[in-house]
Protein backbone atom coordinates (compact mmCIF):
# COMPACT_ATOMS: atom_id res chain seq x y z
CA UNK A 1 0.00 0.00 0.00
CA UNK A 2 0.83 3.77 -0.71
CA UNK A 3 2.80 5.04 2.25
CA UNK A 4 1.60 8.63 1.30
CA UNK A 5 -2.31 7.35 2.04
CA UNK A 6 -4.07 8.02 5.58
CA UNK A 7 -5.08 4.25 6.78
CA UNK A 8 -8.28 4.72 8.20
CA UNK A 9 -11.44 4.45 6.09
CA UNK A 10 -13.08 7.42 7.07
CA UNK A 11 -9.66 9.64 5.68
CA UNK A 12 -9.89 7.25 2.73
CA UNK A 13 -13.61 8.37 1.79
CA UNK A 14 -12.83 11.51 2.76
CA UNK A 15 -9.69 11.41 -0.02
CA UNK A 16 -11.81 9.86 -2.64
CA UNK A 17 -14.88 12.25 -2.11
CA UNK A 18 -12.19 15.13 -3.04
CA UNK A 19 -10.53 13.33 -5.84
CA UNK A 20 -13.43 12.65 -7.03
CA UNK A 21 -14.86 16.11 -6.88
CA UNK A 22 -11.31 17.32 -8.85
CA UNK A 23 -11.91 14.73 -11.26
CA UNK A 24 -15.51 15.66 -12.34
CA UNK A 25 -14.40 19.46 -12.39
CA UNK A 26 -11.27 18.56 -14.99
CA UNK A 27 -13.84 16.26 -17.16
CA UNK A 28 -16.28 19.29 -17.24
CA UNK A 29 -13.49 21.52 -18.34
CA UNK A 30 -12.38 19.12 -20.77
CA UNK A 31 -15.46 18.68 -22.33
CA UNK A 32 -16.33 22.21 -22.53
CA UNK A 33 -13.41 22.75 -24.09
CA UNK A 34 -13.98 19.97 -26.62
CA UNK A 35 -17.59 21.19 -27.68
CA UNK A 36 -16.45 24.90 -28.59
CA UNK A 37 -13.75 23.72 -30.93
CA UNK A 38 -14.07 22.02 -34.12
CA UNK A 39 -17.42 21.27 -34.14
CA UNK A 40 -19.16 24.84 -33.45
CA UNK A 41 -16.83 26.12 -36.19
CA UNK A 42 -17.63 23.63 -39.13
CA UNK A 43 -21.73 24.28 -38.16
CA UNK A 44 -21.09 27.86 -38.64
CA UNK A 45 -18.93 27.02 -42.13
CA UNK A 46 -20.14 26.87 -45.86
CA UNK A 47 -18.71 25.75 -49.20
CA UNK A 48 -18.95 26.99 -52.13
CA UNK A 49 -18.55 23.86 -54.99
CA UNK A 50 -18.22 24.98 -58.42
CA UNK A 51 -20.12 22.77 -60.95
CA UNK A 52 -18.37 22.35 -64.94
CA UNK A 53 -20.85 24.49 -67.00
CA UNK A 54 -20.67 27.21 -70.21
CA UNK A 55 -17.97 29.43 -69.01
CA UNK A 56 -20.44 32.03 -69.05
CA UNK A 57 -23.16 30.30 -67.23
CA UNK A 58 -20.90 29.29 -64.41
CA UNK A 59 -23.20 26.78 -61.89
CA UNK A 60 -22.09 26.59 -57.85
CA UNK A 61 -23.99 24.35 -55.36
CA UNK A 62 -23.68 25.82 -51.65
CA UNK A 63 -23.24 23.13 -48.71
CA UNK A 64 -22.27 23.62 -45.07
CA UNK A 65 -19.34 22.47 -44.75
CA UNK A 66 -19.98 19.63 -42.75
CA UNK A 67 -21.62 18.20 -45.77
CA UNK A 68 -20.31 14.75 -47.64
CA UNK A 69 -20.73 16.10 -50.66
CA UNK A 70 -19.16 19.98 -49.84
CA UNK A 71 -16.12 20.70 -52.03
CA UNK A 72 -14.32 23.99 -52.90
CA UNK A 73 -13.89 27.14 -50.95
CA UNK A 74 -15.22 27.77 -47.27
CA UNK A 75 -17.57 30.67 -46.40
CA UNK A 76 -18.61 32.47 -43.69
CA UNK A 77 -22.22 32.76 -43.06
CA UNK A 78 -22.17 36.39 -44.43
CA UNK A 79 -20.38 34.91 -47.62
CA UNK A 80 -22.65 32.15 -47.81
CA UNK A 81 -25.67 34.62 -47.56
CA UNK A 82 -24.48 36.70 -50.20
CA UNK A 83 -23.44 33.68 -52.24
CA UNK A 84 -27.48 33.33 -52.10
CA UNK A 85 -27.62 36.13 -54.26
CA UNK A 86 -25.25 35.63 -56.88
CA UNK A 87 -26.30 33.64 -60.12
CA UNK A 88 -25.88 30.05 -61.01
CA UNK A 89 -25.89 28.91 -56.79
CA UNK A 90 -28.16 26.33 -55.85
CA UNK A 91 -28.08 24.93 -52.47
CA UNK A 92 -27.84 21.29 -51.95
CA UNK A 93 -30.86 19.68 -50.30
CA UNK A 94 -28.68 16.71 -48.80
CA UNK A 95 -27.18 19.38 -45.98
CA UNK A 96 -30.03 21.90 -45.87
CA UNK A 97 -27.63 24.15 -46.70
CA UNK A 98 -30.59 27.22 -46.12
CA UNK A 99 -30.47 26.26 -42.68
CA UNK A 100 -29.33 29.21 -40.55
CA UNK A 101 -28.71 31.38 -43.78
CA UNK A 102 -32.47 32.42 -44.64
CA UNK A 103 -34.91 33.86 -42.41
CA UNK A 104 -38.13 31.23 -41.79
ZN1 LIG B 1 -24.63 19.51 -49.21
Amino acid sequence: MDADLPLDLPRLRTLEAYLNGQLKTIREAIARLETQEAPADAEESWALQRMRSARDRPLYWLHRSTCHLAKGQRLTRAEAQAALHRPGVRTCDACRATDGLIAE
